[in-house]
């Protein structure tokens, strides 16, 4: 079996899974709806660091216990 030396949207997922999941081989944020170049692991790092994704994430998480 061949493996590529591009890191795979799975690893990343499994790593950020609070933050982000895959869609079609794009890594995206739950909470922003923002698809990431996930190349770049500072890309990542950069996005979770984002006041805009902070506060998304904050509200996200109030309308979830909103919902219970
Ligand atoms: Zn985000």
């Amino acid at each position: 079996m061949l493996f590529s030396s591009t890191i795979s949207v799975v690893s990343y997922v499994r790593e950020f899974f609070e933050d982000f999941f895959a869609n079609n081989e794009m890594l995206m944020c739950h909470f922003c709806d923002h698809n990431i170049n996930f190349q770049t692991k500072n890309t990542i790092i950069t996005h979770i660091g984002f006041k805009i994704h902070a506060c998304n994430k904050k509200e996200k998480e109030k309308q979830q216990i909103k919902k219970r």
